[in-house]
C-alpha cells in the first residue's frame, strides 16, 4: 500500500459562528471587517494550510445562504451547517457532518478573525490528542462585589484561545451526553485527556463587543510598513508606462522591463514590509525573461509571494515625480490597475503626482521617479 506522503491524518477545520451576538448587537460571523465577513478572515489560515483538508462552517439559520455563497469561493471542500442553541451544541452540529475519514479537528471561533497562519501551524504540529493555545494573564483579578467581592489569585491562570486541535475520537467522546462548556478543551479535560498547551497570540483577539472592532484595527497590531523608491531615465524612442498605464509622451522611460517606476517602487515597498529581498533578487535586470516585462504582472507575482508568506496588502500610497506630461488624467485608471494587482479596493490605493519644479535631472525632464509606502497584514 502506498504511503500518504502529503500528511496524515486527515484534518478538518470547524469554524463556529452561530452565536446570537447578544453582546455584539448582531451576527458577528458575517459582520464585514476589512472588506470581508469576520468568518472569512477567521477561515483564511485554514484555507491556506496544507495540513487542513476541508472546513465546516457552523452558522446561524439566517446566515446559511451567505455561508453557502462564501463556501463556494473557498478552494477547499467546505460544508455549511446550521448551529445549535449553544456553542457546544453548534460544535456538535459541525461534528455530525464531518466526513468519516477525518481523524483530527481544529475548532475555531469565527469571532477570532486575526488568527495567524503561524499559530495554526504551531497547533497542528504539536502532538497530543488535545492541543490548546494559551497566554499568561497580566492583569489582577477581582471578583464583582455582587458575587462576593475580593480578589482572585492569578498565579498559574492562563487565558485560553482557539483554534483548539483534537483527535476526533476524543472530541466525539467529550461531547457525548450533550454537555455544555465555554470551550472544547474543558470538555476534553473532563474526560481526563492530556492537554498540550502552546503559546497563543495577543493579536488573536475574540470580538465580543463592538468596541473590540476598534481593537482589531488599531495601531500596529500585526501591521508591517514598507517603503520603496525607483527612478528611470527618460529618452526619446521609448514608451512611458506608469502604474500600468501607457502615457503618450515625447520621451519614455529606459529600462530592462517596461520601466514602470510606480510598480517597481511599490514592489520594493511590499517586499520591504515583508522583510524579503528587493525586486532585483526576484526579477534580475539582466534576465532575458524580464525584457520588456509588464511590471503589473511582476507586481501580481510579488503579491502572490507575500500570500505564500501569510501576508496580505493593507494599503499603498505612491508619489510620482514627473515634469511632463500630466499624470492627473490617468490617475483613476492607475489606482484601479494597482488595486486589482494588490487585491484591495481602489480606495486603499493612492497615486499622487508632482513635478520637481524644474530642479535637477527630474526637473529638466530627464527622468521619472516614484516613491511608495505600503502596509501588510497577517492573513
Ligand atoms: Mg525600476
Amino acid at each position: 500500500m502506498a504511503t500518504d506522503s502529503r500528511h496524515s491524518p486527515e484534518t478538518y477545520g470547524l469554524i463556529v459562528g452561530a452565536g446570537s451576538g447578544i453582546r455584539f448587537g448582531r451576527s458577528k460571523a458575517f459582520f464585514t471587517w476589512q472588506g470581508e465577513p469576520l468568518i472569512a478572515s477567521a477561515a483564511r489560515p485554514f484555507l491556506r494550510s496544507s495540513r487542513i483538508d476541508g472546513i465546516v462552517l457552523v452558522v446561524r439559520t439566517e446566515d446559511l445562504a451567505a455561508a453557502q455563497e462564501l463556501a463556494a469561493t473557498f478552494p477547499k471542500p467546505t460544508l455549511v451547517v446550521q448551529g445549535g442553541a449553544s456553542r457546544s451544541a453548534s460544535v456538535r452540529q459541525g461534528l455530525a457532518v464531518l466526513p468519516e475519514r477525518v481523524r483530527r479537528v481544529a475548532i475555531h471561533d469565527a469571532a477570532r478573525p486575526r488568527v495567524s497562519q503561524r499559530l495554526l501551524a504551531r497547533l497542528l504540529e504539536a502532538g497530543g490528542p488535545c492541543v490548546i493555545p494559551c497566554l499568561p494573564l497580566h492583569d489582577a483579578l477581582h471578583r464583582d462585589p455582587a458575587s462576593g467581592g475580593g480578589s482572585v489569585p492569578r498565579d498559574g491562570i492562563w487565558r485560553v484561545q482557539t483554534p483548539q486541535v483534537f483527535d476526533r475520537d476524543l472530541l466525539e467522546r467529550a461531547h457525548l451526553g450533550e454537555p455544555e462548556a465555554a470551550d472544547d478543551g474543558e470538555l476534553a479535560m473532563r474526560l481526563g485527556a492530556p492537554v498540550t498547551y502552546v503559546d497563543g497570540e495577543e493579536e488573536n483577539i475574540k470580538v465580543t463587543t463592538p468596541d473590540d472592532l476598534a481593537r482589531l484595527g488599531r495601531g500596529s497590531l500585526g501591521m508591517r510598513v514598507g517603503h520603496g523608491f525607483d527612478v528611470h531615465r527618460l529618452e526619446t524612442g521609448h514608451r512611458l508606462v506608469v502604474a500600468g498605464v501607457e502615457i503618450p509622451a515625447e520621451r519614455g522611460a529606459v529600462g530592462h522591463s517596461d520601466a514602470d517606476v510606480v510598480c517597481h517602487a511599490l514592489m520594493d515597498a511590499l517586499l520591504g514590509a515583508a522583510g524579503l529581498p528587493d525586486i532585483g533578487h526576484y526579477f534580475p535586470p539582466g534576465d532575458p525573461a524580464y525584457a520588456g516585462a509588464d511590471s503589473v504582472k511582476l507586481l501580481r507575482q510579488v503579491v502572490a509571494t507575500l500570500r505564500a508568506e501569510g501576508l496580505r496588502v493593507g494599503n499603498a500610497d505612491c508619489t510620482i515625480v514627473l515634469e511632463r506630461p500630466k499624470v492627473g488624467p490617468h490617475r483613476d485608471r492607475m489606482r484601479a490597475i494597482l488595486a486589482e494587482a494588490l487585491g484591495v479596493e481602489s480606495g486603499a490605493v493612492s497615486v499622487k503626482a508632482t513635478t520637481a519644479e524644474g530642479l535637477g535631472p527630474l526637473g529638466s525632464g530627464d527622468g521619472v521617479a516614484a516613491w511608495a509606502v505600503a502596509t501588510l497584514y497577517d492573513v
